[in-house]
């Protein structure tokens, strides 16, 4: 089933006031150069906006305001249950302004309005809630030295942290980032995706709403070889926080070590495997969340199940209820909410995705479901959910990140087998474990190489959990929960001699 509806969407657009300049020291400025970059509606083709491209001299301008801040201490010192109140603001701000944000997002990402509206703003609210609920909850250490001494044990935040992000949950993966690190007491420079940059900027601004000093919240837009790289390279920034591809994250690796050892925490990519073991729950089950791993947010999720791996005798049955409930899931404009899956997120991202279809056909994968590009004269960039049968893991649609909605089918006759495939991969960041023994359940999630395992469903935990990935899908980093709030600090002893 296929969905249009251009109308919507352009009078939807046309009701937005778009922040589209850098958000620096507590206000909306225009850069120094005077350039822009286009942002566009991925669902229409057409430009929704011009944004400001910061480079080097916004950033030096940017760490300048978050630097002086942090020393002066007004919010890296304030007293923790204050900054808890402002942070609160901030997410009831967030929160007010749910249907606007989710608007943002689904306008500039082609994400289908339902989940911006009922997931990724929601989330967005939540993770902001539980890192500042957790500020004045966590008590600092004193070593057992002998009574003349007294030696502390401290968590002082970093500094001044650089957060990287992509495009497919721009809020969300936003708020993962500025959670943790201004619950804190750090200053920010937040850099959005250039194909998502307006959520960010909202974001700063109701930041600054809520009463977060300037300077320690700024966000700049721009491309990543400059700003990004500006970012990377900065001798006055002590961390950076980077979600997106590996080849991206090596570059950061290689700014730290060029520049200043700032810190950095990397969360990458995924190629993750779906297990299905021959006692696996109903069908149904199993098939409503591969459905959901493979092409919820059109696949462009770093934990996307892109590798179902099922038991030889479970193959059919469950390719036969995957490919029913694909009905369900009809592709078209993402601001209708009954759209299950919405636009890839730019052309050359649609170009990229069709390109590994053909290479799934040429290496002699077996397409059985979808394949094409589809509601072409809305001028936006749509794929209709995709599967693949029998798919060897030495495939190219099996072994890299495709970032779109197709799922490879592969087949296993033993634990050992379903094992070696599963872990068969460059990337580590989620699996998923289909089995009614508890036992195969227990076993497996210890044997596969992932940051996250779940069992008999589709999930990535809550905000209590922590998230990211083993191998090439992470470096050192991990989101959400205590251990994201912990990695935007450093530790500090202080050593006393006493009478
Ligand atoms: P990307 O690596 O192309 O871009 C990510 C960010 O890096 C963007 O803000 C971009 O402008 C910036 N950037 C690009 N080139 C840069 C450079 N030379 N120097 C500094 N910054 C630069 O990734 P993307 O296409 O935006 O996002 C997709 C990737 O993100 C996928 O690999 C996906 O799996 C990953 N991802 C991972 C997680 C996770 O938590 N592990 C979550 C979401 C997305």
């Amino acid at each position: 089933m296929i969905h249009s509806k251009n109308d919507t969407i352009r009078s939807a657009d046309s009701r937005l006031d778009f922040r589209t300049q850098a958000f620096i020291d507590g206000k909306f400025v225009d850069v120094a150069s005077g350039r822009s970059f286009v942002t566009e509606n991925p669902a229409t083709g057409k430009t929704l906006a011009e944004i400001a491209a910061c480079d080097k001299e916004d950033v030096n301008r940017a760490v300048a305001a978050a630097r002086s801040v942090f020393d002066k201490g007004s919010w890296s010192r304030m007293p923790p249950e204050e900054r808890k109140k402002v942070i609160f603001k901030f997410a009831d701000l967030l929160e007010n302004h749910t249907d606007e944000l989710a608007l943002l997002d689904c306008l500039e990402a082609g994400k289908p309005i339902q989940d911006c509206r009922t997931i990724d703003i929601p989330e967005t609210v939540k993770c902001i809630r539980w890192h500042a609920e957790a500020i004045d909850k966590l008590y600092d250490q004193v070593s057992p030295t002998s009574s003349d001494t007294l030696a502390l044990i401290l968590r002082e935040p970093i500094g001044v942290v650089g957060a990287i992000v992509p495009w497919n949950f721009p809020a969300m993966m936003a708020a993962w980032k500025i959670g943790p690190a201004l619950a804190t007491g750090n200053s920010i420079l937040l850099k959005p995706s250039e194909l998502s940059s307006l959520s960010a900027l909202r974001m700063g601004e109701l930041a600054a709403e809520a009463g977060v000093p300037p300077g320690v919240l700024n966000v700049l837009p721009g491309l990543g070889e400059t700003t990004g790289q500006a970012i990377g390279l900065h001798t006055d920034i002590d961390m950076l926080a980077f979600t997106g591809s590996p080849e991206v994250g090596r570059l950061c690796l290689s700014y730290s070590a060029q520049s200043n050892l700032k810190r950095i925490t990397l969360e990458c990519g995924g190629k993750s495997p779906q297990v299905v073991m021959a006692d696996a729950p109903e069908i149904d089950i199993v098939a409503e969340n591969a459905l959901i791993g493979a092409f919820w947010n059109m696949g462009e999720n770093c934990t996307c199940g892109s590798r179902l791996i099922v038991h030889e005798s479970l193959k059919d049955p469950l390719m036969d209820r995957l490919i029913e409930l694909c009905k369900e899931w009809p592709v078209g404009d993402p601001l209708n909410h009954e759209t299950k899956i919405g636009a890839m997120v730019e052309k050359a991202h649609m170009e990229k995705v069709l390109g590994y279809i053909e290479a799934g056909n040429s290496e002699g994968a077996h397409l059985t479901l979808g394949g094409r590009r589809v509601l072409e004269e809305t001028g936006g960039y749509f794929i209709e959910p995709t599967i693949f049968d029998k798919v060897n893991n030495d495939m190219k649609i099996a072994r890299e990140e495709i970032f779109g909605p197709v799922l490879s089918v592969i087949t296993f006759a033993s634990e050992e087998q379903a094992i070696s495939i599963a872990n068969d991969s460059n990337y580590g960041l989620a699996a998923s474990i289909y089995t009614k023994d508890l036992n195969t359940a227990h076993r497996l999630s210890r044997s596969l190489k992932a940051g996250t395992v779940s069992v008999n469903c589709f999930a990535e935990g809550d905000m209590t959990t922590p998230f990211g990935g083993f191998k090439e899908s992470g470096f050192f980093g991990r989101d959400k929960s205590i251990w994201a709030h912990e990695q935007y600090t450093q530790l500090k002893t202080i050593w006393m001699q006493l009478d």
